[in-house]
This record gives C-alpha cells, structure tokens and sequence, in this order.
C-alpha cells in the first residue's frame, strides 16, 4: 500500500478520511480539540464525521527503525526475562513438565511483545505478565502451528523430490511470520491457521513483507551463528546458557519487529491505533482559531471563496484581533476584488497590522492603493509606522505619500519630529533628493526646536550639507 497524503498539503501524510467528499486530511488540516477529546473531528466541507486513519501514513517504516528493536531488547524486562531463560537451562531439572511451564511462559511473553510493539508501545512487557494472567495456551496454539508446519515439511520429504522439499520448506518459512502476527493479535488458532487471515497480513503489506522476512531470517540465525562462533574453546556449560540468552533476547527483537509492522500497517490490515506520540490537540480558542484558518484555505482550494469568507468572517467576530486571521480575511477580499468590503476592513486591520507587523501593513497598504491610489490612513501613527515599513522595502515614494503634510492632516500629532525625520531620510536615502530633505529638517528646527531629536536632525543636517558639498 503506498501512502496517502493530504489532499491539500502534498507533503503531510493523510490521517483523516471523509469517504462522501473523497479526500484526505492530514492533520495539517484537521486540529483537535483539547478540551473536547472525545469529538470526533468534522469534515471541513461536508461537515460528515471523518473516519480516522491511524498512523498508517505518518509511522516511520519499520526498516528504518531497525537499531530501535535492538534498543527494545536492552531494556530491564527482555534482559531479565532472557537471563532467567539463560539460569533454566542451567540449572532446571530436566522435567518435562518444568520445560513445557518454561515455554509457555516464554511464548506468552513474545506475544505480548509483539502484541505491545503492535500498539507502538516503546516500553517491553514488564517481565511478570508473563507469569500472571492468561495467555499460556498461547504455547499450544503455536507449538500446533510449529507441528503442522513440521508435518507439511515431512510429508514433502516423503516425495523424493529436492525441489518440492524446498518449495514447502521456504513457503513455511515465509508464511510463519504472518502466521505468528494473527496468533499475537487474534489469539485463536483458526486465525493463525486460516489462509485468509494470514494471507491479509502479506497482502497488506505487500513486497515488504519479504524484507520482514528476510530481516526476521537472519534474527533467527543470529544466535546459532554467535553460539557456533564462541563454541571453539567454549565449555558447554558456558555455551548453553549463552545459547539460551541470545535465543531469548533475538527473539524479543524479532517478536519487537513484527509487533511494529503490524502498527505501521495498521490500516490495510483493519486495525486502527492511535498515533505513536498522539496527535496535538489545542484549547479551545486556539482550536476554533486553526480550524477556521485551515477550512478557511481548504474552501479557497476549492474554489469556494464567498465560504471561505464566510468562515473567517465568523472566526472574527470571536476573536476580532487575530492578526492572522485579519491577514488572510484581508488577502481574500483583496483577492477577490472586493473593493468596498476590503477598504471597510482595512480601517481595522491596517493599525492592528501596523502595532503587530508593520511588514504585514505595508503589504496592506499597497494592496489599498490598488483599490483606492489616494488611499490614506485616518490615524498618525499608523502613517508612520506603516511609512517606516514601506522606506525599509525600498518602497519610498509609496511611503513619502504617508508622511505628506502630516503636520498638517494632524496638527495635534506629538511625533511630527520623528515622522519627518524619518521622510528627509526616505527623501536623501531613497531617492537621493538631498534638497526637499535639507528643506524638512530646517522645518522642523523651526517649527519644533525643543524637540528631542535635535541632536540626530543636527547630525544628518550636517550629512546632507556635506553630501550637498560634493555634488
Ligand atoms: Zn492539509
Ligand atoms: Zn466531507
């Protein structure tokens, strides 16, 4: 199965579904609500409940995560539970009972490995499930698989022929794991028996299935292949025990393995988990707020503008101050050519804009001239800092406009000073006209001379005239 993605956002892996719309969500696009966690989120368009995916997209391949199975096996529980395998073999008598205890406990314990890594569970069984509870005939379960696999493989011996013996013998080989997978999840023998069961776990995983299996071959061998490596010099006393660790701790990782392709192919195989880290909710505003921007771009996607508007417009009027739902509210309108309604917004967002972002205002202010050339703010310093925004973007007869006459437009202005400092400077700097700028500072030494910015006026006087000078 290849992974779907959002159908809006290429790069996010898709984990909400609407089936009446046919898209996916991902959860770019679909915030949670932290304070309603049982909700299950609505469909942006068609306001359907959306069937979630799991992390059948967003999980990490299983062959990518290979060093985290070895991790898996090196915490306190595998390592306690593959040393106990390590003293029985030891010390425990040779009773056939006892072994039959001791492998149903260990055949318990992989199970629930598999069964937790399955659920992406990153910490081991505690070791003491394996002792309590139920579960033990899991061992006759799967020491009956292990015999009908064994009888398969002797029966095909029976025919003389070398090619089938291999043709059943790997075949066993590659359906074991499938099999073990739904012995773990289902717990019935049918369904670790059944070709449909088991077949759904390869089908769901397709040719990747095959590097499962294949990671899982050499586990299986590593243990015999490290026993055969030190069994030169080796007493057996030393060897068995060993043998009995490393069988008990490859083990874990394997069963670890299997229990993670399961989550990562959860979807195709019907199950539906949870997220691995879980997904991140939002208080309440914070929800309401990315739940509109995000419907909001879904509708504009869509090309469902007036919704789109509609939506934002609501968002607003619980919260009239978002700046980023001011500015797309106002990139829509001015997208769509909404002349009027986009100026009546712009008298709240251009000195929202001009406080929180004056880079935000200076885009705002040039998308008003489009719509109105002689549009001016009706407030000083929203002139002012919008101006400084716009010089800043080498936008300066835009920002001069601002700043015209301003002592004028706003007698009672306290900051004329400081705005006209900043135009003499647009004057020289942008445009290189050091004679309007000389002019405006000498207004202003006049007009205002117990200003405090005396000083820089007196400094870039004495910059111009020597600019002046050169000319
Ligand atoms: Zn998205
Ligand atoms: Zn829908």
């Amino acid at each position: 199965m290849e992974k779907t993605h959002c159908h809006y956002h290429s790069a996010q892996p898709a984990t909400w579904h609407c089936v009446p719309c046919q898209r996916h969500y991902g959860d770019c696009c679909i915030p949670l609500n932290e304070d309603a966690p049982e909700e299950t989120p609505a469909c942006p368009l068609c306001r359907d409940p959306l069937s979630f995916l799991g992390a059948a997209n967003t999980a990490q391949p299983f062959w990518e995560r290979i060093p985290s199975f070895f991790a898996y096996g090196c915490q306190p529980s595998p390592l306690a539970f593959s040393a106990i395998l390590a003293l029985a073999s030891l010390f425990m008598p040779s009773i056939i009972l006892l072994w039959i205890a001791l492998f149903s406990v260990a055949t318990k314990y992989f199970h629930s490995v598999i069964e937790a890594s399955s659920q992406a569970e990153k910490t081991a069984p505690h070791l003491l499930s394996a002792f309590t509870g139920e579960g033990f005939s899991l061992f006759f379960k799967q020491l009956a698989v292990f015999f009908i696999a064994m009888a398969a493989l002797w029966l095909a011996a029976d025919f003389n022929s070398e090619a089938l013996f291999w043709v059943v013998n790997i075949g066993i080989l590659l359906v074991m794991p499938a099999s073990i997978i739904r012995l773990a999840l289902d717990k019935t023998l049918s369904a670790a028996l059944s070709p449909d069961e088991v077949g759904q776990v390869i089908k769901a995983m397709g040719w990747r299935y095959l590097i499962l299996c294949a990671f899982l071959f050499i586990l299986w061998q590593s243990p015999t292949w490290v026993t055969y490596m030190l069994s030169h010099g080796l007493p057996k006393v030393v060897l068995v025990p060993v043998a009995a660790f490393l069988f008990g701790y490859f083990g874990v990782v394997m069963c670890a393995m299997m229990g993670y392709a399961v989550f990562q192919y959860q979807g195709p195989l019907g199950y539906v988990i949870a997220d691995e880290d879980g997904q991140a909710a939002f208080p309440a505003p914070e929800y309401q707020r990315r739940r509109a921007l995000a419907e909001a771009e879904i509708r504009v996607k869509e090309g469902q503008s007036p919704q789109a508007l509609e939506t934002l417009a609501q968002a607003l009027q619980r919260t009239p101050d978002d700046l980023k739902l001011n500015e797309r509210y106002h990139q829509l309108l001015f997208g769509l050519n909404a002349r009027e309604r986009c100026l009546h917004h712009l008298a709240h967002y251009l000195p929202q804009a001009a406080r929180m972002s004056p880079a935000l205002a200076a885009t705002a202010l040039l998308n008003a001239r489009q719509l109105k050339p002689d549009y001016l703010p009706d407030d000083a310093l929203v002139c002012e800092k919008v101006a400084g925004a716009l010089l800043e973007r080498h936008k300066t007869r835009e920002g001069l406009s601002l700043l015209r006459n301003l002592h004028q437009r706003f007698p009672d202005y306290p900051h004329i000073p400081r705005a006209y400092l900043l135009a003499a400077r647009g004057f020289a700097e942008g445009l290189g006209q050091v004679e309007p700028a000389q002019k405006l500072l000498a207004f202003v030494r006049m007009r205002y001379p117990d200003s405090p910015l005396g000083a820089d006026i007196a400094a870039l006087e004495a910059t111009l005239s020597r600019l002046a000078a050169k000319v």
